[in-house]
């Protein structure tokens, strides 16, 4: 879910790549760059005064939404609701947290099942977890629902919106800090954004909840760190601000709008030849496509995917043209071995 960086993006990240944001004292440049990455990713996830941090992706992002909600939690033995659909990042959260993991199901349309949620909390969740932009089916989850039942039972919100951040400003979903009460989320530069990687985002809705990461440093000159990582290279950070620069909101759109037809179009013609699609509501399509299929298209150079139930995936990131896909679908007619 990564691609090519944006030039401005490729230009900062070598510029900065011997910096170290772990160290604002000494590397207050890049320092000051971060402050203007989570300004940034503040504005593009409606939150007025965003604190946060640029980390090294949606993995560190999703962990530290754990570990905050770990902290906050008034139980001995605190529980995390995921949708099925979540990001496996969750699972190595529960691991290193020893938090319990509740994953729930999902309905037809492969957005979390609100009953299931509602069913699987109590007064030891800590945390319920709505994912804006599945990794398999590019599917919002009912986050304002999510909220409500947060709020029900004292517990936070996490958006994973790492790959959806930089496309649903541009839908009608309700996925943000401003349509519901979102605690944290994971929002990731280096997918959608363009910037180069290592750039992921993590934001909260207040310095509250972000000092619950905070550890002292005693050989530093700044006093704590929050993030999970120490050492960290600048590039990530400056690829970040380069390219929310360059393209927010015009480019993001335009690419959005881009993605999102080539989406559609490679949905439609694999519905053409007998395919069953799952409906790209965001930029990802998931077909049923028999197994020999798939992995004769590997076997020729084709970088695809398949979900966890084996349908093949296809994520039409900034560099997949049409003219790629088209000789996709020319390949996919010369092979011939449904
Ligand atoms: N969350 C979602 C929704 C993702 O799709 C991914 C990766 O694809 C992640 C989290 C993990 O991000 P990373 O690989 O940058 O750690």
């Amino acid at each position: 879910m990564c691609t090519t960086p944006h030039p401005d993006a490729r230009d900062a990240a070598e510029r900065f790549l011997a910096t170290n944001p772990g160290d604002p004292a000494t590397y207050q440049r890049v320092a000051a760059l971060e402050d203007d990455a989570v300004a940034m990713l503040g504005e593009l996830a409606g939150l007025g005064d965003p604190t946060g941090y640029v980390a090294s992706g949606g993995t560190e992002a999703n962990i530290q939404a754990v570990r905050i909600a770990r902290e906050r939690a008034d139980s001995p033995r605190p529980n995390v609701v995921v949708p099925e659909s979540g990001h496996f990042s969750f699972q190595k959260a529960a691991d290193v947290l020893e938090v319990e993991l509740r994953l729930v199901p999902t309905d037809d349309d492969h957005r979390v099942d609100l009953e299931a949620v509602r069913a699987s909390v109590d007064t030891d969740t800590a945390l319920i977890v709505g994912v804006a932009g599945t990794t398999e089916y590019g599917r919002v989850d009912p986050i304002p629902e999510l909220g409500r039942i947060a709020d029900s039972v004292g517990a936070l919100l996490h958006v994973d919106a790492a790959w959806g951040g930089f496309v649903l400003p541009f839908t009608d979903h309700e996925w943000h800090f401003g349509h519901a009460a979102v605690d944290t989320m994971a929002i990731d530069p280096h997918k959608m954004g363009q910037a180069a990687v290592p750039a992921g985002g993590l934001l909260a809705r207040s310095d509250e909840l972000l000092d619950e990461l905070a550890v002292d440093t005693p050989y530093l000159e700044s006093t704590a760190q929050a993030t999970l990582t120490g050492t960290r290279s600048g590039a990530g950070v400056a690829s970040a601000v380069a390219a929310m620069e360059a393209l927010w909101p015009d480019g993001y759109r335009e690419q959005y709008v881009r993605s999102q037809h080539n989406a559609e179009w490679l949905a439609d013609a694999l519905e053409k030849r007998g395919y069953e699609v799952v409906n790209p509501t965001l930029p990802l399509v998931a077909a049923t496509v028999p197994r020999a299929t798939f992995d004769a298209l590997r076997a020729k150079g084709w970088r695809i995917s398949r979900t966890a139930t084996g349908e093949l995936r296809v994520v039409c990131m900034p560099h997949v043209t049409r003219e790629m896909l088209a000789s996709f679908v020319g390949e996919l007619d010369r092979l011939e071995v449904r």
